[in-house]
């Protein structure tokens, strides 16, 4: 989950990141009504989550209220393209921001190193826009430290950065606190990726951070419930904004076209139940990767997403339990289906794990149909799809 700017400034407060002044808003009223009241000068930094966005024609410098809002009306609505995304992309909303007198942009980020397997800070005295030719043509401009995530991070890496980055020494009594903050962060949110670009040193001696980029890993979301209303990120299509609305990961769900609906635990088992299908003689309707456990309520969310294509017929189920208790797994299905108010389809329900057997029981006591084999499951999805209305309704 990528994160809009005005997000990742909300966490680098809460971590202690110095941040420009500002406010974000949506309509260009706002932009006039906040300068008027806050005069002064004012930069107008579009909302988007592409990079790139000074070079892209999003970021607009305004000196008066009158001249805020103009811009504003400009920015709002307009689409963004950039070399990083020729698609384009709509500006939704502003940050208005005190405008800083800059003295120099210097360059900061953590990540993961994969091939190290551990975090890794990257500084550069050489931030703004041009961060990317520089990392191409002068590598000995980026320095790097990899932080031991054992011992975590301590204020001498930060200072070590900032000499072998060469950052001005107007930089060198904040950087190593704020490169701390990046990292509590880092760790704390479960990022990929934070990055301040560029990192200002003003006129007047202040380090800040002047942009925020800040990418969640989506696995770790559930530690932190309320970021998750933030996962405002544009779906690229339809089948992920029904993912992501349905509570699934935005990869979760593919629509395919036959009549036999799909709901499986884990990606690989999803696709193999496909090919059991197609075996069987069938067609998949769609690919559902439920993940893990099989709450009830995703369950539920699950097969009305899988109904609401008019072409499914029946639905087959496929849970591979491992040490998950099936009867737990079966109990969440029959709770999750009870309640009515979802087109019924036939459905078959193939459930292995601990206490598979208590868990066909309690399927079969519910009027679905449980088997035992993939095969078995998928033959039975498929005959059911070609005889619409014979079966359990
Ligand atoms: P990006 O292009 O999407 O990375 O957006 P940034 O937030 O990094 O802004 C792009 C550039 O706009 C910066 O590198 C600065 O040169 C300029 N800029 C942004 N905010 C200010 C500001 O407060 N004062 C000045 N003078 N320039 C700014
Ligand atoms: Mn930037």
């Amino acid at each position: 989950m990528k994160l809009h700017e005005h997000q990742g400034k909300e966490l680098f407060r809460r971590s202690g990141i110095p941040t420009p002044r500002g406010e974000h808003v949506r309509t260009a009223q706002a932009v006039r009504d906040y300068i008027e009241v806050n005069p002064g000068s004012w930069v107008l930094k579009s909302q988007v989550l592409m990079g790139g966005r000074g070079k892209a024609g999003g970021i607009k410098f305004a000196d008066d209220a009158a001249a805020g809002e103009a811009l504003a009306n400009e920015l709002i609505g307009k689409i963004l393209r950039g070399v990083q995304n020729p698609e384009g992309e709509r500006v939704e909303s502003l940050l208005v921001e005190e405008k800083v007198q800059i003295e120099s942009e210097a360059y900061v980020s953590i990540t993961i190193d994969r091939a190290r397997k551990c975090p890794v800070i990257i500084a550069s005295a050489q931030g703004g826009m041009d961060v990317e030719e520089v990392a191409a043509n002068d590598p000995d401009a980026i320095a790097k430290y990899w932080v031991d995530a054992a011992t975590g991070y301590w204020p001498f890496m930060g200072r070590r950065l900032a000499f072998a980055a060469g950052l001005p020494t107007g930089y060198h009594k904040a950087f190593p606190a704020i490169v701390g903050g990046l990292y509590t962060l880092f760790m704390q949110y479960g990022a990929n990726l934070v990055e301040i670009n560029p990192l200002v040193l003003t006129k007047d001696g202040r380090v800040i951070a002047s942009d925020a980029k800040v990418e969640l890993d989506d696995n770790g979301l559930f530690r932190h419930p309320t970021l998750r209303e933030w996962n405002i990120e544009a779906p690229s299509d339809e089948d992920q904004a029904a993912a992501l609305a349905t509570g699934l990961g935005r990869s979760n769900y593919a629509k395919l076209g036959g009549a036999v609906g799909v709901i499986a635990n884990g990606a690989g088992l999803g696709m193999g139940t496909m090919d059991a299908i197609r075996n069987a003689g069938g067609e998949a309707a769609n690919f559902l990767d439920i993940g893990g456990g099989a709450q009830a309520d995703l369950v539920r969310k699950s097969y009305a997403l899988v109904v609401s294509d008019p072409k499914v017929r029946s639905i087959f189920i496929n849970i591979f339990g491992g040490i998950t208790r099936g009867d737990q797994v079966a109990n969440g299905i029959v709770e999750a289906l009870k309640g009515g108010g979802l087109r019924e389809v036939p459905l078959v329900v193939r459930l292995t794990g601990t206490n598979e057997k208590e868990g066909r029981a309690i399927l079969a006591a519910a009027g679905m149909n449980p088997v035992e084999t993939m095969d078995e499951g998928a033959r039975r999805a498929v005959e059911f799809a070609g005889a619409a209305g014979r079966g359990n309704n």
